[in-house]
């Protein structure tokens, strides 16, 4: 279905943000695929680290040094720059909207712009697929949200993902071949615990192990669509290789409230009476948080021919057992700090 041009079958990708959980699935699934992976990092890896393998091309730089990403790319010229990279907490970016804005929108026009340039100065199409976000419905009054809905965020999150989102289509109608992967929540056990579904998975590990008490949550009706973390890395692939570019939500059309999470994941560790374990801490109620996100991919099923493979109770079986190796190993290492969660 491919119609990227490419000498020798061999495609080269840069990938941004590829020590974060989607830039590593992301690396292997193009690495397992023959592609050539060159990825930007912050700092070198440590040994053990999910990118640091012998496959894939590190190049050091930071996002908000524009000069230095332009050199990059003229380095690699790539067939295909996937930008997944900046910050992806909502939670963060009420801490900080200004440096929100700053790595999740202006360095996408910049490396947008370099891009393009580049794609000028080599002519070959260069292609370009940016990690968009469902939180850019935030208010959105349609539920489920499709391509159509307006775009009105709630955080600063979702605003400078907003602002990204119109560049694409900016840049698309000047020409380049760019698209907008419009991703609801996604989760693996490669999730941070800055967010709800491995705090929860790695706190309910630890009560089931009998090392903590009680799981502290903000927000519990607050309402998801969480798909599985490969299976939407997976639909990055199929938009660089799609006949056109394209704006495309990604998600599984099912949500669930953080309390329904909650209850599956005592389940999966053979926990009843999970009320007793779970309270609510005002710290982690946000100004304003979208009350239920849920997205209709049925473009993105029509055209890519994508649909996820992992349903919620597997999602969240898999992070939980997972979470109770990880866990009884941490505990069993003395002096390990415990981890947090926002
Ligand atoms: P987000 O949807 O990108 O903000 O992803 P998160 O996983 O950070 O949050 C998902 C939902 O869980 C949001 O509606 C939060 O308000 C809600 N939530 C409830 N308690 C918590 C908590 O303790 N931490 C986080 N991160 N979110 C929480």
């Amino acid at each position: 279905m491919s119609n990227l041009p490419s000498s020798a079958n061999v495609r080269t990708a840069f990938i941004t943000g590829a020590t974060g959980q989607d830039g590593s699935y992301l690396a292997d699934q193009l690495a397992g695929q023959g592609w050539s992976v060159h990825a930007l990092v912050r700092t070198a890896p440590a040994k053990g680290t999910v990118v640091g393998d012998r496959a894939f091309s590190l190049h050091l730089g930071d996002l908000s040094d524009h000069n230095n990403l332009k050199r990059v790319l003229q380095t690699i010229q790539p067939d295909v720059v996937f930008n997944l990279a900046g910050s992806s907490s909502v939670a963060e970016s009420w801490e900080d909207p200004a440096a929100t804005i700053s790595v999740n929108a202006t360095s996408v026009a910049a490396l947008m712009e370099s891009t393009w340039k580049l794609q000028q100065d080599a002519g070959k199409e260069i292609r370009f697929v940016q990690a968009s976000s469902a939180e850019i419905f935030g208010s959105s009054t349609d539920v489920p949200q499709n391509e159509l809905s307006r775009i009105c965020p709630v955080s600063p999150y979702g605003a400078s993902k907003a602002l990204a989102h119109h560049l694409v289509g900016v840049y698309r109608r000047r020409g380049m071949f760019v698209s907008s992967a419009i991703l609801y929540n996604h989760e693996s056990p490669r999730r941070p615990a800055k967010f709800v579904t491995r705090k929860i998975t790695s706190q309910v590990a630890r009560i089931a192990l009998g090392h903590l008490e009680t799981l502290d949550l903000g927000n519990l009706d607050a309402t998801r669509d969480w798909g599985w973390a490969p299976d939407y890395v997976d639909s990055l692939v199929r938009m660089a290789t799609y006949k056109d570019p394209d704006d495309f939500v990604i998600a599984t059309g099912i949500s669930h409230t953080v309390r329904d999470f909650v209850r599956r994941a005592f389940e999966s560790a053979g926990i009843s009476h999970w009320e007793k374990h779970v309270r609510v801490d005002p710290r982690f109620i946000r100004p304003i948080d979208a009350s239920e996100m849920r997205g209709d991919a049925s473009k993105a099923q029509r055209l890519l021919d994508w649909k996820p493979t992992v349903d919620f109770g597997e999602m969240v079986s898999q992070m939980v057992q997972n979470d109770l190796v990880v866990e009884a190993k941490r505990l069993e290492t003395p002096h390990t700090s415990s981890r947090g969660g926002k």
